[in-house]
């Protein structure tokens, strides 16, 4: 079929991205899907912080390629071989869920599945194949999703299936933001109550990862950003106070309200000066959990003496560092629980035409998520 899709052939384009317009907004061409593969109508789409460093070009993709790493829609073909899922379903697109092959997949850690990492380094579906293309030159998926499109074959990996009743556009931020957020204090950190917490990165993922703490029973959840608009909100979703970044104060602020630091502090932007900051805020015997990608081959320093002396932890968590199918249906009935309401990240809808634009804003820290609805 022939849709409408955001296409980039190029990464490292200047800002102001309205301006230079990394995503071209074109016609392309999609192949329906064959054997393990699945179309999806793409109700609506997430735009996320990565798609701003790929787009700044901070870590290599396969050019060109269809934008676009989460999303909601409904199914509406399906190929032969797939028996999870029917025409009619709504479904978040993820890039979290694994092959369920692989030997990481087989020690129940998905989110690192080596296959699906290989595809999405190829800019192919798990199946190996391409269905995207224009005048006959392929184009690239973005790790297995593209989900700036109207239209998207999948793979049913990708596909978690959720109740009719959740919005689509709330849905759609579940496949990256909410699931890595949350699930980095959920399986990563596995926040216990009574326990302090602090999120450096109020965006997105920093907010579920609020939200999560808040659940686990965190007592105490400070939330540091750059941008004080930032704070009212982070107020509202759990955090018990909030400070700005760039208060020479962080570190006596962050002591005077718990005990000689806090238990986890998540760090949302991979930035040096945050990570100083997440090092130095964490009490004896707590962890900074590592959240923000930053450039690729980026190094960053921390005190060592301090890591051995004071047994500070540094980890990784990639994807919410669990099982995302699992995880994500739990946080859909947080949502209809009224205990996440992911809903308020949502800060507006956009059509393509507005997509460039809203790459800006999100530089800018002027927006949330910001959510496309390729049908309008
Ligand atoms: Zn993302
Ligand atoms: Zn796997």
């Amino acid at each position: 079929m022939r849709m409408l899709a955001a296409v980039m052939y190029q990464q490292g384009l200047p800002t102001p991205f309205a301006e230079s317009q990394p995503f071209k907004i074109e016609e392309v061409d999609l192949e329906g899907p064959v054997e393990g593969e699945v179309l999806v109508q793409v109700m609506a789409a997430g735009l996320c912080h990565s798609d701003l460093s790929q787009v700044a070009g901070l870590r290599k993709r396969a050019c060109p390629v269809v934008g676009g790493h989460e999303g909601a829609g409904i199914v509406r073909e399906v190929g032969r071989g797939v028996s999870r899922l029917k025409v009619g379903d709504h479904v978040v697109m993820s890039g979290a869920p694994g092959c369920g092959q692989c030997g990481y997949c087989g020690d129940d850690r998905p989110n690192l599945c080596e296959t699906v990492g290989v595809s999405r380094a190829a800019g192919t579906l798990g199946t190996g194949n391409r269905k995207l293309s224009r005048n006959g030159q392929p184009i690239n998926h973005y790790s297995g999703i593209s989900s700036f499109a109207e239209y998207a074959v999948l793979t049913p990996d990708t596909l978690i299936k959720v109740d009719n009743d959740i919005p689509l556009s709330v849905a759609a931020l579940y496949g990256c933001g909410v699931v890595t957020g949350a699930g980095a204090a959920f399986n990563t950190a596995r926040v216990r109550p009574g326990q302090t917490v602090a999120v450096i990165g109020l965006g997105g993922v920093g907010l579920s990862a609020v939200m999560a703490a808040k659940i686990a029973g965190a007592s105490e959840i400070i939330g540091i950003d750059l941008l004080d608009d930032k704070f009212p909100l982070a107020l509202e979703l759990g955090c018990t106070r909030t400070i700005n970044a760039r208060n020479p104060d962080v570190l006596q602020f962050v002591l005077d309200h718990t005990r000689g630091g806090v238990d986890y502090v998540f760090e949302v932007t991979g930035n040096k000066n945050a990570m100083a900051t997440a090092f130095a805020i964490t009490r004896k015997g707590g962890d900074v959990i590592c959240i923000g990608l930053g450039a690729a081959g980026a190094t960053l320093e921390y005190p060592h003496t301090n890591l051995v002396g004071m047994q500070k932890g540094l980890r990784g968590t990639f994807m919410g560092g669990g099982n995302a199918v699992g995880d994500i249906q739990r946080y859909v009935r947080f949502y209809k629980e009224g205990r996440m309401p992911v809903d308020k990240l949502v800060s507006g809808s956009m059509s393509f035409d507005q997509l460039n634009a809203n790459l800006d804003a999100l530089d800018r820290g002027s927006v949330l998520r910001q959510v496309l609805l390729p049908h309008g």
